[in-house]
């Protein structure tokens, strides 16, 4: 990690126009992302969270306030950031090789220097022997891994992840988180995590940031720091002080069961 800034928000709010009206969803929101940092984001439903990942990806401009990657303000979609998803949607008439090339295809990439890095990928994570296979001949944690190979194909700077195992059962879940992250600090990737799964916001990131009830307001920033014997997330929960986090962040979320 280094302290170079990759993402900054600064006083940014954002309001949605529709016909319904208009929906505050962001208020105040500052927050700063070093280089290779691993931030996780938590709130409750509808506050605000896909809001934040999709004004970094450039996909909307705050109706206040400014956000930066890597110091320059984010005027649309780049390369510079990828987006991973809940669902994987890979594409079932693609090989899973065809699948991992698809970013490069859209920011017309097929350099030979590419298609050798994506192969390398491929191999390096366990799905060399499946670069032939369509979608539906691996298992969800084979398929998302494949998501995330794609996503770091176009060699982003920062990944988003929104809830991207929510649709694995618990085990695989467990299983990928621990991979993803692993994955993504050896690439050496600044990410930003939003997960409804406070144990596994905990246990994958550097810091957990939790947002109010909307419009999102940050409540606190909380510094992770776990005593275990390996620094990766099945480790990491086993960490002495993983309750007292667990339980500080649940008391802020402030959950009630109707
Ligand atoms: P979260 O990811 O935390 O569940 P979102 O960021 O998706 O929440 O949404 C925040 C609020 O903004 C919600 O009330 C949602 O209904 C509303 N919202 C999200 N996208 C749009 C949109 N394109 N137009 C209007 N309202 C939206
Ligand atoms: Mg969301």
């Amino acid at each position: 990690m280094s302290d170079k800034e990759m993402v900054n928000l600064e006083n940014v709010s954002l309001k949605y126009h529709s016909l319904e009206g208009e929906t505050h969803a962001l208020k105040d929101i500052s927050f700063t992302v070093n280089e290779g940092e691993f931030i996780g984001i938590v709130g409750p439903s509808g506050c605000g969270k896909t809001t934040i990942l999709s004004l970094i990806a450039g996909l909307i401009k705050p109706t206040t306030g400014q956000v930066l990657v890597d110091g320059k303000t984010v005027e649309g979609p780049s390369t510079n950031v990828g987006y991973m998803l809940q669902q994987d949607y890979l594409f079932e008439w693609r090989t899973i090789m065809q699948n991992a090339l698809l970013g490069l295809e859209i920011h017309n990439n097929m350099a030979e220097e590419f298609k050798t890095k994506t192969e390398k990928l491929l191999e390096t994570y366990g799905l060399g022997d499946f670069k032939n296979h369509y979608p539906d001949q691996l298992s969800g944690g084979m398929r998302q891994r494949a998501a995330l190979i794609r996503t770091l194909a176009i060699d982003p700077k920062i990944l988003l992840l929104d809830e991207p195992f929510s649709a694995l059962d618990y085990q695989t879940r467990l299983a990928m988180s621990d991979e993803v992250s692993t994955i993504i600090r050896k690439e050496g990737k600044t990410a930003l995590l939003v997960t409804h799964d406070i144990s596994e916001a905990i246990s994958m990131s550097d810091k957990v940031l939790v947002l109010s009830q909307r419009p999102a307001t940050i409540k606190n920033i909380h510094v992770i720091r776990l005593t275990s014997e390996e620094d990766r997330p099945i480790s990491r929960r086993q960490a002495p002080e993983f309750r007292e986090y667990f339980n500080t962040v649940w008391r802020e979320l402030d959950v009630h069961v109707e």
